[in-house]
């Protein structure tokens, strides 16, 4: 039905960014160190880990989600998905998390240093933490 595909469209709800790498790992183009999957949320360890556990939890469809400021109320359920899965993530000893909690950090833009222009949960342990981050 082209009417509600162009409807769709016009929504902009459609993702017509460029693939990153993510999506890469996500397809199992290139390895991954999965720790969690379901059918909407990928976790994995991150590859130059800035603690000594060191998770990306990740919406498999971006659905534009290239950082937070893309949310939008379709975005509610998976933004849960992927908080309650860093949440059982940071509670995972195997993974190197301790009882002491762990710092759950999304890097929003330029200025915060993301480099990855697919939404991404990062969810360090395994160290205390500072505050503030630099
Ligand atoms: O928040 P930011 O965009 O800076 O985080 C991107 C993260 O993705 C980095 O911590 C980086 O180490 C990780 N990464 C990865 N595997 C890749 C490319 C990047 O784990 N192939």
């Amino acid at each position: 039905n082209n009417g509600r595909w162009d409807e769709i469209w016009l929504a902009g709800l459609r993702d017509t960014a460029p693939e990153t790498i993510f999506d890469k790992l996500i397809g199992g183009d290139i390895p991954a160190s999965v720790v969690y999957e379901d059918d909407k949320v990928f976790a994995f360890k991150d590859i130059n880990p800035a603690a000594p556990a060191h998770i990306l939890v990740i919406p498999k469809d971006r659905m534009n989600l290239s950082g937070l400021r893309k949310s939008s109320p379709e975005h509610v359920e998976i933004l849960g998905k992927l908080l309650v899965a860093a949440g059982e993530i940071s509670k995972n000893k195997e993974l190197g998390f301790g009882d002491g909690g762990a710092r759950i950090v999304i890097n929003d833009g330029e200025d915060a240093g993301q480099e990855v222009p697919h939404l991404h949960v990062h969810v360090l342990g395994g160290r205390s933490m500072v505050w503030p981050p630099g």
